[in-house]
């Protein structure tokens, strides 16, 4: 005897918001239940499921990974932190920079792209430019000397941006492996949270159908918005407490989902845990992840 399959029900429209790397892409030191990306796969082919990729990635390393990991293709991509939002051009069958977003984030920089900040500290010994594939048109990036009061040096780039009249966010990070600061200077008013928000609501996705998912520091701003976001199970676990966190002062509990494993007996790790959350949020979804 075959148990009965119940019918599959209509889905509508869902905007699933995924970062890539240790989200969608098994880069980490957690093993991958070997069902999970097929299983995503599965689920993105329906018509309905409109993926994004939401990354700090430049697009080339972008659909590098896509190829390389057999990750499905998405609808749109969200790069370079939330600095440039791609759109699929029909006619030529590749990707354009969507220009409602430069729209939106570009006046921040008053007119300025990243080539122009790049000369504006080119005097500064303590930061030099990181490669061509890292900088975009709205992300300026550098490498740090770690040695350096960052405080001090934020006080005088902060000086310098504004004699231009470019309003900008100084992200600081460390490379552990490489013993380097980064630091990307990014328009005010550009991030992952703000772009989702942006795409979402122009292209007339309701909250409810709109998804995030999420492993690490950079996707705290949205893990611990409104948004309805997952954490995936192999997310480090001072990340899990910081969202944790976040929702709580925020009063947004409910928006958070934190993978644990156990859908279809996968282990809650990387695409697994998009599966779950989204099987959490919008159960209707989950007929469509049968391989
Ligand atoms: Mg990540």
């Amino acid at each position: 005897m075959h148990p009965i399959t119940p019918p599959l029900q209509p889905i509508l429209p869902i905007l699933l918001c995924c970062d890539m790397d240790r989200t969608l892409i098994p880069n980490g030191v957690q093993p991958e239940s070997p069902e999970a990306r097929p299983r995503l796969r599965a689920l993105c082919a329906h018509p309905q499921i409109h993926l994004v990729m939401v990354t700090g990635r430049h697009i080339d390393l972008v659909l590098e990974a896509m190829t390389y990991w057999d990750l499905p293709h998405p609808d749109f991509i969200i790069g370079d932190v939330g600095t440039s939002v791609y759109i699929p051009d029909e006619r030529t069958n590749t990707w354009s920079i969507w220009p409602s977003w430069e729209a939106e984030i570009g006046p921040a920089w008053n007119g300025m792209t990243h080539a122009d900040i790049i000369d504006l500290f080119a005097d500064i010994a303590a930061i030099t430019p990181q490669g061509r594939d890292r900088q975009g048109v709205f992300k300026a990036s550098f490498f740090t000397d770690t040695a350096v009061n960052t405080e001090v040096l934020e006080a005088e780039l902060t000086r310098r941006l504004w004699t231009l009249g470019i309003d900008a966010r100084l992200v600081w990070s460390e490379d552990e492996a490489a013993g380097t600061g980064l630091l990307d200077v990014l328009p005010a008013n550009a991030s992952k949270l703000h772009a989702i928000e942006f795409l979402s609501y122009q292209r007339g996705y309701t909250p409810d159908r709109t998804v995030f998912a999420g492993d690490s520091g950079n996707d705290l701003e949205v893990l611990g918005s409104h948004i309805n976001a997952v954490l995936v199970a192999n997310a480090p676990a001072q990340v899990r407490a910081q969202a944790c966190a976040a929702v709580v002062a925020a009063g947004a509990e409910k928006s958070l989902y934190i993978a644990q494993g156990g859908l279809f007996g996968m282990n809650g790790n990387y695409s697994a845990g998009v599966l779950e959350g989204l099987a959490h949020f919008l159960p209707e979804t989950q007929p469509w992840m049968q391989l």
